[in-house]
Order: C-alpha cells, then structure tokens, then sequence
C-alpha cells in the first residue's frame, strides 16, 4: 500500500517558559480552543509540565511532545532526560532544534544517535533541520540541510509512516521576527522532499515538512499555501493562545483547500 499524504501538524514548541502552574492553564485553554481540530496539533512544554499536561490534554485531540531527549536509556548522565522516561508519556520528542545545535553545542553525530535512541521507544522523531544566517549568504544553505538530513536519517531502517516529521528552521528566523518567505521556506523544503525520497524511499511521502521560524497569526496563512509546507513549528505565538489558534485555523484552512483541489 502506497503510504498516504502527510497529515499536516502545527507543533508549539514552549522552549523555556511558563511555570508549570502557568504552562497547565495555557494547556487547558489550548486544548478547549483546539480538540477535535482538522490537523495535528501538538504542544511541547517543559519537562517538569509533561505529566501534568499528559493530563489536561487527556480525552482530546491534542498531541504530546518533549523539546529534546538524551542517547541514553539510563545512567549516570545528570540532568538528562532518556527516551525510556517519554515513552507512554509523549507522542513526540523534537531533536536537533537550532537552539540545541548553536547554544548548546549539538553536533549532527549527537542528534543522530538519539534519534536512533529515541525510535527504540517508538516516539515519532521531530527532526529541526536549518542553516545560519552566513550559511545562506554564502549560498551553502541547502548543503547544510544535506549534511544534517544525511547525518541523522542515512542508514535508517524500515522507517514507516508516521514516526518521523521534519521541521525546515532557519536559524536566523528563529525568534527574530524575520520569517523565511514563503518562496524561500518552499524552496528548502520541495529540497529537503527530494531528500527524504533517496534517504527513505517511498515512506517519503507520507513525512510531514513543517516550517518553523517567527510563524505568527498574520503570516501563517500565505506559508500553508505553498504545497510542500505540511505544517508549522512554533515558538513564540505558540504561547498565546489567540495568535496559536490562528495559526492552527490557518492550516485546516489550507488542508481543506488541498484535499478540494486533489
Ligand atoms: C522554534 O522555537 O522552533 C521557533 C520557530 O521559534 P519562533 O516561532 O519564536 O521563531
């Protein structure tokens, strides 16, 4: 059976704010904007909210996800958290988030190794992938995106349908307020399809390519209009609920426009 088109997903990526006492009311007000939606929508607060979240978003539509995870099952690595801990807990877990390769020090052979960590668990890998702003004035940016898709998905076996999305995140349109285009995020990410065909065969198609840098209320539609962005990663606006649930409206809008146009 031919694997099906891609389910588009609008992912808020909370990164390190909210309390926890802050991230469950922002929870539960998302879920009652959001369950039943026509697209996956999936929140990613801070560790310490996760099980509480588990809970507000139990019985809805809502997805689960972690913003990172360890190469590790268990041991003597402080302060991380192990694939084995998310599994039952999380639907997906986000690896290779520009913030962890540049602040943190991540490198391709790191993010590989948990992504391999992670599939052991059966949680659905979200993979940011994305050049710096010098990458792309030195026109490597598709090299770049290359070097990081090959790194993390080369060798990977019997990948199957819905254990993997890509998130296209230019680094310099992370948090800066200067979005990608839509013609620049399509163009990366018609690049990053023809990719995944040769990395992944025919699973390829069933694979989700979000994009993800300062996707607001006002600029969301015009990006879900191009064919080959099959959602958003939010960061930001994914922290208010007005602007995340435009956004996600913004998405079923185009989904439905897609579907009528097949
Ligand atoms: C992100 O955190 O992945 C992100 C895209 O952030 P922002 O939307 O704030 O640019």
């Amino acid at each position: 059976m031919s694997p099906r088109p891609p389910t588009p997903l609008v992912a808020g990526n909370w990164k390190m704010n909210t309390t926890v006492g802050e991230g469950l009311e922002l929870a539960r007000a998302l879920r009652d904007a959001l369950d039943g939606s026509g697209v996956e929508v999936e929140l990613l607060p801070p560790f310490p909210h996760l099980v509480g979240v588990r809970g507000v978003l139990q019985g809805s539509s809502l997805l689960l996800g972690a913003q990172d995870c360890y190469a590790e099952d268990k041991g003597a690595f402080t302060g991380e958290v192990s694939p084995a801990m998310l599994a039952g807990l999380c639907d997906d877990v986000l690896l290779g988030h520009s913030e962890r390769r540049h602040i943190l020090g991540e490198s391709d052979e790191l993010i590989a190794r948990k992504l391999l960590a992670a599939r052991r668990h059966h949680l659905r890998v979200i993979l940011a992938v994305g050049e710096t702003e010098a990458e792309r004035l030195a026109d490597t940016t598709m090299a770049v995106v290359d070097r990081q898709l090959r790194s993390a998905l080369e060798g990977l076996e019997g990948v199957a349908d819905g254990e993997l999305v890509i998130a296209y995140e230019p680094v310099w349109a992370i948090g800066t307020g200067r979005t990608a285009t839509p013609a620049q995020a399509e163009e990366v990410c018609v690049h990053i399809v023809t990719r995944l065909d040769q990395l992944l065969g025919e699973v390829a198609s069933s694979v989700p390519v979000l994009y993800g840098g300062s996707v607001t209320a006002g600029n969301a539609a015009e990006l879900f209009a191009e064919s080959h962005i099959n959602g958003a990663l939010v960061g930001g606006a994914s922290l208010k609920v007005d602007a995340f649930t435009t956004i996600v409206r913004a998405a079923e809008a185009a989904s439905s426009a897609s579907a009528g146009s097949r």
